[in-house]
């Protein structure tokens, strides 16, 4: 990554200064030489009129001054003219070598032709004007001015600027490789820093934060992975303590079963009531174990997300009656009132198994928790939202300490009375769960001694 950092950093730079070093240099040759060009047509059309009127192609009027003005304007420019009348006879060659002489080319005959012409010469870096020489009344040519001139000097310019900007491409390339270093080490320091800090992690030192200097982007990505973290530290408290309270609850049965099977066995000639009534508790021992075990399997499904889900309309009203028909021996047992209170019919998409087994845990819990010749009183009502559960009891209550645990794993506020009513803890647990797999709310309202009352409110419509 760095070598691509640096690699970008160069190009761009450099690349960049050539482009625009070469694009401003061509266009300063072209301009200078266009310009040059142009100023001698000027110049050259001028000295055309002044010879057409003086006359300047008779013998007789040829002033000496029009032929020195050439002379000059022809060494200035490092050039050559040369004035032909109308027979391509040269009156006039600066060079004074072709005088007398007819000349016979390509220009000469154009320029005899009324044609006027201005060329450059690449290779030889000249230009080249041919101009007629005009009559203005008949419009007839009288002959013509061809004028070959250097642009030796706008070329050597162009060439000694090329130099410079070659030299000033070399300064530029030295320093973008001093910043283009300095760059991609600083923009790759900390990304190394944070895939250190990663790999870190993946060998399991997760105690420690990460803390990575850099930018507001790159303190950004080390919060975020902080975050995380902290996040898969209590993931991982949460799993270890899940693990050592299973195995806790797993083996308490056992270590019971374990006590009445040795006592029985310790005793050589045992009497058959006493192993029945061992045999009888051990039985008891193994339904509990039977089900902490349902209740974790429960618990697991559950965990596995929404990916289990069975969404189906389902009529809340008829799944009340179901339920409370089902535990209205248990409460009959204790002499418990079972009052079902409907506002009005509610249409649900639900889970069924699911949201039976969550609102089954309240109102078992009602009862569990109740006090002989109590009541539980179970409402439905609903709005075009959702539709809302409550399950109240007239039993021991929660105290208010405990009322935010409750819905914990293996969470029983009175260890011993739960044990003695079948309780695993697990009940409130697995029905929070379900109320949130179905994007609802669950909350408790209880005072020790006077009862507790549970809402649950639900969508009717299932948001994924
Ligand atoms: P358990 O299997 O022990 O009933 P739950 O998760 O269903 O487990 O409940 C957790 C604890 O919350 C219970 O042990 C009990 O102490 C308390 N609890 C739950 N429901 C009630 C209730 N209606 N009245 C009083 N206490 C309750």
């Amino acid at each position: 990554m760095r070598v691509r950092i640096f690699l970008a950093v160069f190009f761009i730079g450099v690349g960049s200064t050539l482009l625009v070093g070469y694009g401003v240099l061509g266009f300063y040759k072209n301009q200078s030489i266009t310009s040059k060009i142009s100023h001698m047509v000027g110049y050259t059309n001028q000295i055309a009129n002044q010879m057409v009127l003086s006359g300047y192609l008779s013998t007789n009027n040829r002033q000496p001054e029009i032929s020195a003005e050439l002379s000059l304007a022809a060494e200035l420019s490092n050039g050559r003219i040369l004035v032909v009348d109308g027979n391509l006879s040269v009156i006039l060659d600066t060079y004074r070598q072709q005088e007398g002489t007819t000349l016979i080319s390509e220009d000469a005959v154009r320029c005899l032709r009324g044609e006027s012409r201005a060329i450059k010469e690449k290779e030889m870096q000249r230009a080249k004007i041919t101009i007629p020489l005009v009559n203005s009344d008949t419009k007839e040519v009288l002959g013509g001015i061809l004028f070959i001139f250097s642009l030796e000097q706008e070329y050597s310019m162009a060439s000694m600027l090329q130099q410079k900007l070659l030299l000033f491409v070399g300064v530029i390339a030295v320093i973008v490789v001093f910043v283009g270093l300095l760059f991609s080490e600083n923009l790759a320091k900390p990304l190394k820093e944070i895939v250190h800090s990663i790999n870190h992690i993946t060998e399991g030192y997760m105690d420690e934060d990460v803390s990575i200097h850099g930018c507001y982007e790159i303190t950004q990505i080390s919060d975020s992975i902080n975050g995380m973290l902290k996040q898969m530290r209590q993931l991982e408290e949460t799993r270890q303590e899940f693990v050592s309270n299973v195995s806790h609850e797993l083996k308490t049965p056992i270590a019971s079963m374990k006590v009445l099977a040795d006592s029985l066995l310790s005793q050589e000639e045992a009497p058959t009531e006493l192993y029945r009534e061992f045999l009888q508790d051990i039985n008891n021992e193994i339904d509990r174990e039977n089900e902490i075990i349902t209740d974790l399997l429960s618990l697991v499904k559950l965990d596995k997300k929404n990916g289990e889900m069975h969404i189906a309309q389902v009529s809340i009203n008829e799944l009340l009656e179901i339920i409370l028909k089902r535990l209205k021996p248990i409460a009959k047992a204790r002499n418990i009132e079972l009052v079902f209170e409907t506002f009005r019919p509610v249409l649900a998409e639900v889970d069924e198994v699911k949201i039976s087994l969550a609102i089954s845990n309240l109102i078992e819990n009602a009862i569990k928790y109740n006090l002989e010749d109590g009541w539980v009183k179970v409402s439905l009502n609903a709005d075009y939202k959702y539709f809302y559960l409550t399950v109240a009891d007239s039993g021991i209550g929660i105290p208010e300490s405990a009322q935010s645990l409750i819905f914990d794993r293996f969470y029983r506020v009175d260890k011993a009375r739960s044990r003695q009513t079948g309780g695993t803890g697990l009940g409130l647990s697995i029905t929070k769960n379900v109320v949130l797999m179905h994007k609802g709310v669950i909350k408790v309202y209880s005072r020790e001694n006077e009862g507790s009352t549970f809402t649950m409110r639900i969508p009717l419509s299932f948001i994924a």
